[in-house]
């Protein structure tokens, strides 16, 4: 399988330099060159499959020439065994037509173990063939720190170093990444905010020497393997309500665009998905887009559902490339004006074509804690405040639909997560899973470091240096 740049001026590649690289050297993002499909007889095949199974033979067509089969089926049992749930994303149905896809069972809570999992593992296989080590930096405002940590703790060939902004993120979330005891994980506090931390790992990419001293490597969601390894708990839950002689409608709470662009991925492959409702919080971007097409630049702010406060959904420019037919020119040009305008203009036909896949809901924080309470009312679900905002637009999409369909929401983090909101809205205090009970008594490793490029650079190269020792 070979990939392209959405933006057409990179030459195209084999999934280990996709998996490497991240970003394509042009600016745009990898997409298949093709997309695979598979047959009828292909899915029935799929029926019966474990979850690590049925992950290993959705994936093939993806890293085809770079990572086998039989390769990724190692690296799936593995990487779902130390999940909490058997099943690893079962489906828990809260009424006649609606279900939960709980995508929260991984080592730290929520969806990004799905995909970061494999991830870890893909990484240490293609570095092991090439001879090469990485190091992985990554700012985080909370969750994907925990994910990426969790997934690269102790890989052979990768050294992970994140960065988070000092008293700024949840204690939940600051343990599950300074309580990991790995050599090669190293954990900085940066007094400063979550922007600051970015701008920081900006720096050090664009510091050319350093960059290829440690080379630098990241795992962010526009990373196409990502993209991969979530298209299977699509297939699963669609094949286990009655797919793919059954269409199955999804909702996903959405930030960055790249869980329910697997849901559209796995469309592209054959299989019968209706709709995808795309369910944002008060960061309404999308939601602007779909229901409007005003795809605007208006900034950020908080909410209860923090993983999905963003100003621009970067993976957005995969579906705007096959809205735009492929066209890379095009794609690359309406990227252009977007960065320069602050406003993306869609061409009415391709926005159109938008508007028979997806449909899109919007919840304010008040919302949001009103669904909590009225599903821990109505069905005695706990869910924390992003998969809250996922059942609400798919109430609104069964409402919309033929009473044959059923519709999945994605239960993105576990309630113990959020655990504030959840008890604002039902009164009731989530408990973690019994794997992470003692999460509050391990001891934290991490060091708190001034927002100074040479300080962070210098302890970046000592924790490599210490690990490759
Ligand atoms: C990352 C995240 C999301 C958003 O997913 P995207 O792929 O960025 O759209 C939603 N919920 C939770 C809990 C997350 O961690």
């Amino acid at each position: 399988m070979r990939y392209v740049s959405t933006r057409g001026a990179a030459p195209s590649r084999e999934f280990d330099d996709v998996l490497l690289a991240g970003l394509a050297e042009d600016g745009g993002l990898f997409v298949p060159e093709t997309w695979p499909r598979f047959s009828l007889r292909d899915w029935h095949a799929m029926r019966g499959l474990t979850y690590a199974e049925l992950a290993a033979r959705v994936m093939a067509p993806f890293t085809a020439g770079a990572v086998s089969e039989a390769a990724l089926r190692e690296i799936c049992a593995e990487a779902y065994g130390g999940f909490g749930h058997a099943a690893v994303a079962p489906l828990v149905q809260l009424s006649p037509r609606l279900w939960m896809l709980e995508l929260f069972h991984g080592p730290t809570l929520a969806f990004k173990d799905m995909a970061m999992q494999v991830l870890g593992r893909l990484f240490d296989l293609v570095l092991a063939a090439r001879g090469q080590r990485v190091t992985i930096v990554a700012a985080t405002s909370g969750d994907t720190g925990s994910a990426a940590i969790a997934a690269c703790a102790n890989r052979a060939l990768v050294d992970i170093v994140v960065l988070h902004p000092a008293g700024r993120v949840s204690e939940v979330q600051r343990r599950q990444m300074t309580t990991v005891a790995a050599a090669n994980v190293t954990n900085i506090a940066v007094q400063g905010t979550f922007d600051t931390c970015q701008d920081l790992v900006k720096a050090m990419f664009a510091d050319a020497p350093f960059r290829q001293r440690v080379r630098l490597s990241a795992v962010n969601s526009i990373n196409w393997a990502r993209i991969a390894a979530q298209i299977p708990y699509y297939v699963a839950a669609a094949l286990a309500l009655g797919g793919p002689e059954r269409a199955v409608a999804f909702s996903v709470p959405t930030g960055n665009f790249g869980n329910v662009l697997a849901a559209h991925a796995a469309r592209c492959l054959g299989l019968p998905v209706g709709w995808l409702m795309v369910a944002s919080n008060h960061n309404d971007i999308l939601h602007r887009f779909f229901t409007r097409n005003d795809m605007r630049l208006v900034g950020v702010e908080p909410s209860f559902s923090p993983s999905m406060d963003i100003e621009v959904s970067s993976n957005f420019e995969r579906l705007l490339f096959e809205l735009l037919d492929r066209d890379p020119a095009a794609t690359a040009a309406t990227m252009r004006d977007f960065r320069a305008s602050g406003r993306m203009a869609v061409p009415e036909a391709a926005w159109r074509r938008a508007g028979a896949g997806f449909a899109a809901e919007r919840l304010d924080d008040a919302a949001t804690l009103a669904e909590i309470a009225r599903l821990y009312r109505d069905t005695g679900y706990l869910a924390d405040p992003h998969s809250a905002i996922g059942v609400a637009g798919a109430r609104e999409l069964a409402g919309r639909l033929d009473a044959a369909v059923p519709v999945v929401a994605l239960a993105t983090a576990h309630p113990a997560k959020f655990p504030d909101a959840v008890r604002r809205a039902s009164g009731v205090t989530p408990a973690l899973p019994a794997r992470l009970a003692d999460l509050f008594d391990r001891p934290e490793i991490y060091i708190t470091l001034p927002p100074d490029l040479a300080a962070i650079e210098a302890a970046v190269i000592g924790a490599t240096e210490r690990s490759a020792a």
